[in-house]
């Protein structure tokens, strides 16, 4: 394609992941299956390597997630929730293994935190002194939406850390999610008062989520699994509690877990490169069986150290990417539209 048809092609693309964007993110209420939105994404980033000069700071390649809701007061993160690079095959695997020892300097093995990739809703949730005090969507990466009440009705979220010796302030992030059971169960509900359902449990849970009336948010039955932290901050706090942060990211999970919150059973610290394969492998094996849904893997340089030397692009982490399944149907039924992907 020339770089004038690439242009106007990148354009168009601009003004439909763009409007994809605000139906899935805004108003829960995607139009086309991800698998579509995941092809055309692929295809402006080709276009914007090939002539790099085209990509603009606005494109949605650069972009993380939707706005925030007006309707909720607004919380600015304090430190970015990013979003995630993608591979989809084991040849982009390898190329993202190859572009992290390069910029590592290391032919050693890196040793990775191999995670599913769960089909919810990003939050980050603020402690203060052991004390849960706010709850945040994650918007547009910085500025999200203040759902402190609603989360407070999710019972797998503590609303005060176990134990004695905790940082002051510190933001636990991971994915509230509708588990499959539930979703059938509120889907089956629907039907029978001839009411509007739901495409799948993410966006279940994302509806059930940015209620305006807790209550209804109580019924919905969501969970939560810790993924990671966010902005840490110890300056009164105990020896204990400065030393507190382990200096690798599976070790932070298991400490989250003595904080009271729940952890994805299937997390996995993987020694080497070559078991990446066979847990993707797993995972999708046990996919059907799991009780939530998941829509890849996710794989996390596992040393702190590391990751900060890798840091971030504009949207992602370079130290993590998911690995995403296959899309599951070619052809998908999704709020009474049919439509070919
Ligand atoms: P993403 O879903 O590809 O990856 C980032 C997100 O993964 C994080 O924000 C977090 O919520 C989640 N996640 C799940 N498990 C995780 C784990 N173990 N560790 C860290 N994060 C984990 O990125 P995105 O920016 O949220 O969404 C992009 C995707 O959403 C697209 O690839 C597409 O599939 C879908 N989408 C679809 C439409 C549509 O119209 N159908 C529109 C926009 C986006």
């Amino acid at each position: 394609m020339s770089e004038t048809s690439s242009q106007d092609r990148i354009i168009q693309l601009h003004q439909l992941l763009n409007q994809y964007n605000h139906q899935y993110y805004v108003l829960d209420q995607p139009t086309v299956p991800d698998a579509e939105y995941d092809r055309l994404m692929r295809e402006l980033i080709a276009l914007e390597n090939k002539y790099p000069k085209l990509k603009s700071i606005d494109s949605p390649s650069q972009r993380v997630g939707g706005e925030a809701l007006k309707v909720f007061s607004q919380v600015t993160h304090q430190l970015p929730m990013l979003s995630l690079d993608n591979v989809f095959s084991a040849q982009e695997w390898q190329s993202f293994v190859t572009r992290i020892s390069d910029r590592l300097g290391t032919s050693n093995n890196i040793e990775f935190c191999a995670e599913p990739k769960l089909d919810g809703l990003a939050v980050s949730l603020r402690y203060e002194q052991g004390v849960f005090v706010q709850a945040a969507t994650r918007g547009d990466g910085s500025v999200g939406e203040n759902i402190t009440e609603n989360v407070r009705t999710i019972k797998s979220i503590p609303l005060r850390l176990s134990g004695e010796d905790y940082p002051e302030v510190i933001e636990v992030r991971g994915e509230v999610f509708m588990p499959k059971a539930s979703f059938e169960k509120l889907n089956a509900t629907a039907i029978a008062k001839n009411e509007k359902t739901f495409a799948n449990p993410r966006n279940a849970a994302a509806g059930s989520l940015r209620q305006l009336d807790s209550k209804i948010t109580a019924k919905r039955n969501l969970a939560f699994y810790a993924y990671g932290l966010g902005y840490v901050e110890h300056q009164q706090s105990t020896e204990k509690a400065q030393q507190w942060l382990a200096k690798s990211h599976y070790q932070r999970l298991c400490q989250l877990k003595t904080l009271g919150f729940a952890m994805c059973p299937e997390v996995k610290l993987l020694k080497s490169t070559e078991q990446v394969d066979s847990f993707y492998r797993d995972i999708l094996a046990k996919r059907d069986q799991l009780s939530y849904e998941i829509d890849g893997t996710v794989f996390k340089v596992d040393s702190i150290e590391q990751q900060k030397r890798l840091g971030f692009v504009a949207r992602a982490p370079r130290w993590a990417t998911a690995y995403k399944f296959p899309a599951q149907e070619e052809l998908t039924l999704l709020q009474g539209v049919e439509f070919q992907v």
